[in-house]
């Protein structure tokens, strides 16, 4: 069972090893030239990812930073504190996991095209040698093109917020906050604004004091006619969906400062002084069919959730561990398992739309999204500010 899998992140290469372990040959293609720039950050470990790190002969441990508590920052006061063990993974300590035993990963390769006739279906890569497979996963996330070949679907909704990021070396944090920070969750949350922090493993995967590295996520409800602005970096050039470290400008990185003075507990805005932020709207990608004849859709290509349920990546593990069971029996020249295809397009939309309503539901209960108060607006440049939604905050207006 030849496989193309678009897409080499977290869901593709979960996709490339569950389709592997099914008995398929399976080729990875990836848009991106090199990985020597990870895009993600801190990830919760869940269930689906610690069951395929086993099945490769990986624990959670050699992958994760464990914790032991949460607590709870305050403007004044002391935190608040809790026992709540967890186990914290990065984005690159997970994709060198997986990405070690997968053979066959093609770089520099961007989907444009799908076609099927009887010897399978035919990938086009731009200018790139095309490729033949007898199934094809689509794990090319929230901007799919494999997605939009489908379905012709390409509906990405802005609900009203970003999660400016910051993930540093723990040697080049203050110690004072790393002894706070170490070891626990910390939150910090007030209507339309939220922060939380964790340490995960260093670079080059490190677990040991010191070598480690401090993750942070700052919600900050923020107008639509506000991105154009925070996407644009240093040199001009208009990222779409993710900013990276370093190219926030000193416009922004301002406005950005001087809204931590005025909301965030003192530890966060040191924190925020000491890292170089990054920037990633939230946005929502709606569920859509998730098998059209010999092509699937796994991950964020096939609908997003919001971050505030840490279940995008499991999201993901789970979906291609369902598809690879579907797909378990098949063999190419007889007909698709259609029954155990479509039962598991079912369970995988169930879940989706379950875990998607319940990020809907805990970020509106934190004042995130158009609705709440909003913080970074519309500025002289690119709209008239809006009438305070809440005049008795001087100070938030203030900023
Ligand atoms: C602020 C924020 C915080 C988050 N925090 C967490 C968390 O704590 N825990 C968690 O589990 N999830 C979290 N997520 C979600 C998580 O990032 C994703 O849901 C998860 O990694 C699944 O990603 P994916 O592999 O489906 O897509 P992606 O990671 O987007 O990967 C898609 C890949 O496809 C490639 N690609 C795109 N187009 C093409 C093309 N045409 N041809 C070839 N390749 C292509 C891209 O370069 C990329 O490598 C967070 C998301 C956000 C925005």
């Amino acid at each position: 069972m030849r496989t193309l899998v678009i897409g080499g992140s977290l869901g593709g290469l979960a996709a490339a090893h569950e389709m592997r372990f099914a008995g398929a040959d399976v080729t990875v293609y990836e848009r991106s030239v090199d990985r020597t720039q990870p895009r993600g950050a801190g990830i919760v470990m869940q269930p689906e990812v610690a069951d395929l790190l086993g099945r490769l002969g990986r624990s959670v441990s050699s992958v994760s930073v464990a914790l032991s508590e949460r607590q709870h920052l305050h403007r004044r006061g002391e935190p608040e504190r809790y026992s709540a063990p967890q186990w914290m993974t990065a984005w690159d300590t997970l994709y060198h996991a997986l990405r070690e035993p997968i053979a066959c990963m093609r770089m520099d390769s961007t989907l444009t095209g799908l076609s099927r006739d009887a010897g399978g279906v035919t990938a086009t890569f731009g200018d790139g040698p095309a490729a033949v497979g007898d199934f094809v996963v689509g794990a090319d996330g929230i901007g799919s093109a494999t997605r939009r070949l489908l379905t012709g679907r390409d509906e990405l909704r802005y609900p009203g917020y970003v999660a400016f990021r910051g993930l540093e070396p723990e040697a080049d944090v203050p110690e004072h906050l790393v002894g706070l920070l170490a070891e626990r969750f910390t939150m910090f949350a007030v209507p339309g604004l939220q922060m939380l922090c964790y340490l995960v493993p260093g670079a080059a995967g490190e677990r040991a004091a010191g070598q480690r590295r401090v993750n942070w996520v700052w919600y900050v409800n923020t107008a639509q006619a506000r991105l154009d602005q925070l996407l644009t970096g240093r040199g001009g050039q208009r990222f779409d969906q993710f900013l990276p470290p370093g190219e926030l400008t000193d416009r922004s990185q301002s406005a950005l400062l001087e809204l931590a003075e005025c909301e965030l507990p003192r530890p966060f805005v040191e924190l925020l002084e000491a890292s170089r932020v990054f920037l990633q709207p939230v946005f929502d990608l709606p569920p859509t069919r998730m098998v059209t004849d010999h092509v699937a859709l796994i991950g964020d290509a096939a609908g997003t959730v919001r971050p505030h349920t840490a279940s995008g990546t499991s999201k993901a593990f789970g979906d291609a561990a369902g598809l690879a069971a579907a797909l378990a029996d098949w063999r190419p020249g007889r007909a698709l398992p259609l029954a155990a295809l479509h039962s598991w397009q079912r369970a995988r939309l169930a879940a989706l739309r379950a875990i998607a309503d319940a990020g809907v539901r805990l970020a509106s209960r934190s004042g995130l999204g158009a609705t709440g108060p909003q913080y970074l607006r519309p500025d002289a440049a690119t709209g008239p500010l809006p009438v305070p939604d809440d005049p008795t905050r001087a100070v938030r207006d203030a900023c």
